[in-house]
């Protein structure tokens, strides 16, 4: 069957098991193109420069987005984020598709733009499960945590204008189904028989 190459973006509150759900999803689809966000933040530990992020300063930044570099970039849980634009021409040139992990506001902002991207939100069974997932995890300090759960009740209220949601409970059904939506999109456009998405 012909296949057609899409931009996916993948987006749900932090803790919800995105990056998780992302790489299970590349290690079945070696093929998908993943791009390198740049950011403002410091790297976490375990993290490495130029393969999770481009870590960069504020002055950096600021310097790409006169430039024209982002196809997106927003302000999350007080950093800045962006997907550069080279970034996503260099998968898509390869005649894969590309999905970007970004948060809610980047969803929205790339809709704009390629309004033929298929935005998929990846969200936690519960607020409890993702409380309890998010302080498990050890990276983030208190206030940090407090943060990305209030950010998470706004993104949850936004998941309704996706155009497909995926509950990360049990982690291979969540792969599987993130993997069914791919094939389905790249092959029929992910229309329906009555033409809607
Ligand atoms: P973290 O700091 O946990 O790595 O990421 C925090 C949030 O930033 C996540 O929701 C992630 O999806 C989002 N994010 C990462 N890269 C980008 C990007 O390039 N653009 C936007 N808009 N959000 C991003």
């Amino acid at each position: 069957m012909e296949r057609r190459a899409r931009l996916f973006v993948l987006s749900g509150p932090s803790g919800a098991g995105k990056g998780t759900v992302l790489s299970e999803v590349r290690r079945v689809r070696p093929e998908l193109g993943l791009t390198v966000s740049a950011t403002t933040r410091k790297p976490r530990e375990g993290e490495v420069a130029d393969v999770s992020y481009h870590y960069m300063s504020e002055e950096r930044f600021s310097e790409l987005v006169e430039a024209g570099a982002f196809l997106e970039w927003a302000c999350v849980h007080g950093h800045r984020y962006g997907t550069l634009l080279s970034e996503v021409d260099a998968c898509i040139s390869s005649g894969a598709s590309v999905i970007l992990e970004i948060d809610v506001q980047g969803a929205f902002a790339v809709r704009e733009k390629r309004p033929d991207a298929v935005l998929v939100f990846i969200e936690p069974p519960s607020m409890e499960e993702l409380e309890r997932r998010l302080r498990s995890r050890g990276t983030e300090d208190e206030e940090s945590i407090v943060l990305r759960l209030a950010n998470a009740r706004h993104e949850m209220e936004l998941a309704a204008r996706y155009d497909a949601r995926i509950v990360n409970d049990d982690l291979a059904t969540a792969v599987r189904e993130t993997i069914a939506l791919i094939d389905k999109y790249e092959t029929d456009g992910g229309i329906d028989q009555d033409g809607s998405h």
